[in-house]
């Protein structure tokens, strides 16, 4: 029995978590919530923590995951809650403290997304998946992606910086350059995973997605406990009068709102906080929306602001979550312009050491206005995510040809259909099909080298990969397969490699294919006479890097 269940936020119906079933099995809604017993977890909940390092695992028991730290953490969460006193004297609130993300290990706070994320996917066998990102995502999850061994493609709008697309291409993601917006990125990447069956990352309607998130609620109560003590209440753990976060689709407040609504429940906090969301003013759907009063959320077509982290035009029904929670418990939409976030990324960092991203500076920014506009009172307590910070060192390091180019035409950037993918979408798609890729055939008999030599070539480039276990099978799928390229194996059972090469050049059909030995064995030289001339490289296994063999294939398939 899973310690938790799937609850659909339209009808109810309880179902066990599956990662690629991704509507309700009732009514087919495609949102739905993770349910915890939080009435038997709230006995010894905060003893259980004790004995945890401080980082999001120690919080297990309302994760959907089954193992905690796994192989994969890069020290998750975690992340310092920083007293922010001299912006406190300059705004005349001595509690306003900082979250701050940027420590995370890709910087900014969409690791907490991801380390769930990519623990959710390894724990369901799944080895492929494809997302669209305005940047961080795409970054954080290409990170624990190869540190799992997952297989990622990142669909990025052409405004996101080159610096940041780059890191996504030095983690070995695909990347997908898209030339219109972030919205459209996310239909293409959505469609293109629909037609290859690959897991789509859905951000706010995915389960693991919300639940990384919510951490930064837990720990920031346990933090503020530790610096403020309890409150007067007699709850064990504090909650902040405010939470403000600079925002784009909402999925940080989303998942923060119900992390505090879940310790509410378990009685560890006596209220939950106000939040307030800030946005560009060049794209502020929320913000129009709210203050038009409307439970459905506006959109914006054409985003117009420097700040691409920021440019989700079509929040949908987070915004409309966000929207209801505020109304229960406060909290505002607020836009600031960019010129205004610039001017708070200079006071952040002269007045707080802290170099933060554009789109994080957005949130400063929005904490001016709000506490002198009177809205944040001088004695409340404020945390602020400190949401990102990059060091965009990549360019030195990458070569060119770190992107595919997908241009969508003019004509269908203007989005005059809303709804499913255009025509221009699908072709532009279908340029990026696998039929046209070099087709290489992996025979090994061990799991872990056919596994570790498909990774080096999915990193490095698009190959179709064919795997076979025995030397039987090798000669059968050469015949039937004619691949580009095989890469052997010598010593495996029955047929080794020396018998696959005599079959493979000893049928006019197979001989011309080109063979590369990957070998653990080290070589008489009788057996060296014996491969002269019938391979095109002898690598041995262990003492080749990763480069050397893409290279190798790449001059066999070019
Ligand atoms: C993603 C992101 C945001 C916006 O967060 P959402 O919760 O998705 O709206 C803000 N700042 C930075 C640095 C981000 O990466
Ligand atoms: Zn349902």
């Amino acid at each position: 029995m899973s310690h938790f269940t799937v609850e659909c936020m339209d009808c109810g119906h309880r179902s066990l978590y599956n990662p690629l079933q991704t509507t309700c099995p009732q009514c087919g809604s495609g949102w739905m919530t993770a349910r915890y017993d939080l009435e038997t977890l709230r006995d010894g909940f905060i003893e259980r923590l004790q004995k945890r390092p401080f980082n999001l695992w120690r919080y297990h028991e309302v994760l959907p995951i089954r193992i905690p730290n796994p192989p994969w953490s890069m020290g998750d969460g975690g992340t310092p809650l920083v007293s922010a006193v001299n912006l406190g004297l300059m705004l005349g609130n001595e509690n306003i403290y900082i979250k701050d993300e940027r420590q995370g290990p890709t910087n900014s706070f969409k690791d907490r997304q991801a380390a769930l994320g990519i623990s959710a996917l390894k724990e369901a066998g799944i080895t492929e998946a494809v997302l669209a990102s305005t940047g961080n995502v795409a970054i954080a999850f290409s990170a624990y992606a190869a540190r799992a061994g997952i297989k990622l493609w990142a669909f990025l709008t052409s405004l996101v910086p080159p610096e940041k697309m780059r890191e996504v291409a030095l983690y070995g993601t695909q990347v997908v350059k898209v030339t219109a917006s972030y919205d459209q990125a996310k239909k293409m990447a959505a469609e293109f995973a629909n037609q290859r069956g690959l897991y789509y990352e859905r951000g706010s309607r995915s389960i693991p997605s919300i639940e990384g998130m919510k951490t930064i609620a837990y720990e920031l109560a346990e933090q503020l406990t530790q610096q403020l003590g309890p409150p007067a209440s007699g709850a064990p753990w504090r909650a902040p009068d405010w939470y403000i976060q600079s925002v784009s689709g909402g999925l940080g407040p989303q998942g923060v709102a119900k992390g505090f609504q879940e310790m509410y429940e378990m009685g560890l906090i006596d209220k939950i906080p106000a939040m307030a969301h800030i946005q560009t003013a060049g794209c502020a759907p929320m913000v129009k929306s709210w203050e038009a009063d409307r439970v459905e959320p506006l959109t914006i077509e054409s985003p117009r602001t420097h700040i691409a982290t920021l440019a989700t035009g079509a929040p949908g029904r987070t915004y409309t979550l966000l929207y209801q929670h505020a109304k229960t418990y406060g909290g505002t939409f607020l836009a600031v312009s960019d010129e205004e976030a610039y001017r708070a990324m200079h006071i952040a960092a002269k007045m707080e050491g802290m170099s933060v991203e554009p789109a994080a500076a957005v949130a400063f920014a929005g904490l001016f206005q709000l506490i002198r506009q009177g809205t944040i009172k001088p004695t409340d307590i404020v945390v602020l995510n400190c949401t990102g910070h990059t060091i965009p060192i990549e360019s030195t390091v990458l070569g060119e040809g770190w992107a595919r180019n997908l241009v969508v035409s003019r004509h269908t950037a203007d989005a005059t259909v809303p709804s499913g993918p255009e025509e221009g979408l699908l072709s532009a798609l279908n340029r990026l099909t696998a039929d046209r890729y070099p087709r290489i055939a992996i025979v090994d008999d061990t799991p872990d080298a056919r596994r570790l030599i498909r990774r080096i070539l999915q990193a490095q480039g698009d190959f179709t990969i064919l795997e076979a276990e025995n030397g039987r099978q090798a000669i059968a799928l050469a015949r039937n397969e004619q691949p580009d390229l095989m890469i052997l194996d010598l010593m495996m059972p029955d047929i080794d490699g020396f018998g696959v090469l005599d079959a493979l050049k000893s049928d006019e059909q197979t001989a011309e294919i080109p063979v590369i030995v990957v070998t653990a064995k080290t070589l008489t030289p009788a057996e060296k006479r014996r491969l002269q001339g019938q391979v095109h490289s002898l690598m041995q296994k262990g003492e080749f890097m990763s480069d050397d063999l893409s290279e190798e294939i790449r001059g066999l398939v070019e």
